[in-house]
């Protein structure tokens, strides 16, 4: 199968001078920069995805993911571009004003939103159509991270391992990301496997529990592995999981988070707080941590103005209250 081509590639690497110290190096590879319209990690993901879907005769796309999921807002724009319609179930988070606007632009690019009250809900309500629905739909798994989806991330090692070849950075011991559903972390273990790199991929959890994230991320690294030619095993070294940075759960901020998000806004990055943030405090410490090694962060998350996307869509107070519902607030 040919992947779609929607990002643009490769995407720099740079190091952070004002955040490396005289015993370690951080480098950050600028998957934020993947596409100029909505960029950030779910691009790669989408190329196979899509192409899959097209592959397959189908016409419309089904999928999962918070109120708030740059997934589902990823597989909109990409998936009505490329011609198919799409649908996703939205489950409640915490409300911050970036959940809310990713919303609004997922209604406005023609996302079929179908809210439900939890993940259990959710999780009945796909499978249910999985079985009542016929062909011409496709499922994509929460965060698109199914071993189709997670090729993208193989790729992407592929890619990195040809600019350490080239010089544009010293191979990193360590590549610290955000792990939501795992897809990201688990492609990269799989492709710097494949490539016979030194480097260790440290999944930052984000979302729980903790321990199925560790186990579904590594089994999703060996499927992976399998599906390229003559691969490496991926031994459990190659993909840690790091839980200390995860707060009260997905979608709350944290104070360590906040830290890097000011200390990274000063080198010239932004950051989210469900992802990103806890994925560069976690950075941050491998940094302090880790004397004498090269860290590569992995950003995650689209740096493209959402401004062009927000374009004629609802403002907060005009969507449809069975939406409004899924922003949560605590009082
Ligand atoms: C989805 C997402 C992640 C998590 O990636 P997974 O492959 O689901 O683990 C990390 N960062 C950002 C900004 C994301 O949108």
């Amino acid at each position: 199968m040919r992947s779609l081509p929607l990002g643009r590639y490769p995407t720099p690497v740079e190091r952070v001078d004002g955040l490396s110290t005289a015993h370690a190096e951080l480098w950050v590879k600028r998957d934020d920069r993947t596409n100029d319209v909505y960029g950030g990690n779910k691009v790669r993901k989408l190329e196979w995805l899509l192409a899959d879907a097209r592959a397959r005769g189908a016409k419309r796309i089904v999928t999962v993911g918070a109120a708030g999921s740059h997934h589902v807002l990823a597989t909109t724009y990409f998936g009505r571009r490329e011609g198919f319609e799409v649908e996703a179930l939205l489950v409640p988070q915490p409300r911050t004003d970036h959940v809310v606007e990713v919303l609004r632009a997922g209604i406005a690019l023609g996302l079929h939103a179908v809210p439900v009250r939890s993940w259990a809900s959710a999780a009945l309500a796909m499978a249910y159509r999985r079985a009542t629905t016929g062909k011409g739909t496709r499922f994509i798994p929460v965060g698109g991270s199914s071993v189709v989806g997670a090729m993208g991330y193989v790729v992407a090692a592929r890619e990195l391992a040809a600019q350490v070849r080239a010089g544009a950075m010293p191979e990193p011991d360590y590549c610290v990301v955000a792990l939501g559903s795992g897809g990201t972390a688990a492609g990269l273990a799989a492709g710097l496997a494949a490539e016979g790199m030194k480097t260790r991929v440290v999944g930052v959890c984000v979302s729980d529990p903790l321990w199925a994230l560790r186990f579904l991320s590594l089994r999703l690294a060996r499927a992976c592995a399998r599906r390229i030619t003559s691969p490496p095993g991926v031994r459990s070294a190659r993909l840690s999981t790091d839980p200390r940075f995860i707060g009260r759960g997905y979608g709350h901020g944290t104070p360590e988070g906040d830290d890097a998000t000011r200390d990274a806004g000063a080198a010239g990055l932004a950051l989210d707080p469900t992802y990103t943030a806890k994925a560069f405090a976690s950075a941050l410490w491998h940094v302090r941590a880790r004397r004498g090694r090269v860290i590569l962060y992995w950003h995650t998350l689209s740096s493209a103005p959402m401004q062009p996307l927000l374009e004629g869509a609802p403002k907060e107070g005009e969507l449809a209250p069975r939406l409004r519902v899924l922003f949560l607030t605590t009082i």
